[in-house]
């Protein structure tokens, strides 16, 4: 199982700079949103992405290795922000799908920390996977909000979980299987705050090629507004043991037994 992905970001319209990061490889896809002022939130989802990137390098990836991997994120920030004044209360959103192994069956593993999202694209409906760590997110599982208040509200930028605190924060992971077909899309708020769901949706549903997608859905966000940085990420799952098989048994070439 890997993925192709697309990816995208942009500044937007109002930030002065962009604080968020992404990665993609064929095993990991990764969204990273930094805060914490000018020079902080870039280099806290920096530092996140390059542990990212060490994750995706090892040969066979199970959810421990996920939880292990914010762990070590989490203490380069403290480290970084201790031994430096001007990234003091630097921090990060994670979100993102890793293939992993789960006793010698693929899954994702959909991880989340803060209020980056992951989708799943099924048919044509768009169903989160994560669940934001955010004080609005709190009012709609009380039912006190519903989701497109929340999408407004003032305090929606308030996040109850991010990496680089201390004690570390938790990572949720939740497992999925394989489906044919199976397309990801991982993002920042810049996206979700500022396009509706059913939008994405239909941007989803008839983009084929994953980069047009991130493109088009990053153009979208900027369009409604670009009031914070966007970064999205696209991505098709393939299975590797898929590839055109023959339907009938395949013979040796003669004389290639010896
Ligand atoms: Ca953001």
């Amino acid at each position: 199982m890997r993925f192709t992905a697309g990816a995208a970001t942009d500044v937007g319209r109002v930030r002065p700079g962009n604080e968020d990061r992404f990665f993609t490889a064929p095993r990991l896809v990764a969204v990273a949103d930094g805060m914490g002022g000018h020079l902080g939130g870039g280099t806290a989802s920096a530092l996140t992405v390059d542990v990212c990137a060490q994750l995706a390098a090892l040969e066979t990836l199970v959810p421990a290795d996920v939880v292990a991997a914010v762990e070590r994120a989490n203490q380069d920030i403290v480290e970084r922000a201790a031994a430096d004044s001007s990234l003091h209360g630097m921090g990060t959103t994670l979100t993102g799908v890793a293939v992993v192994d789960v006793g010698g069956v693929t899954h994702f593993a959909v991880f989340n920390v803060g209020d980056s999202r992951v989708y799943r694209v099924e048919g044509v409906t768009l169903t989160p996977v994560t669940v934001d760590h955010s004080e609005v997110q709190e009012l709609v599982a009380a039912g006190r909000l519903t989701a497109d208040e929340a999408r407004v509200h003032p305090g929606r930028n308030v996040i109850t979980r991010s990496i680089g605190t201390a004690p570390p924060p938790a990572v949720d992971i939740v497992l999925l299987s394989p489906r044919p077909g199976d397309r990801f899309l991982v993002c920042s708020d810049g996206l979700t705050g500022e396009v509706d769901d059913a939008a994405i949706a239909a941007v989803l549903v008839v983009t084929a090629d994953p980069q047009a997608a991130a493109d088009a859905l990053v153009t979208a966000a900027l369009a409604a507004g670009g009031r914070d940085n966007v970064t999205v990420v696209v991505a098709d799952a393939e299975s590797a043991d898929v590839v055109d098989e023959p339907t009938a048994p395949r013979r040796p070439a003669p004389g290639s037994w010896s």
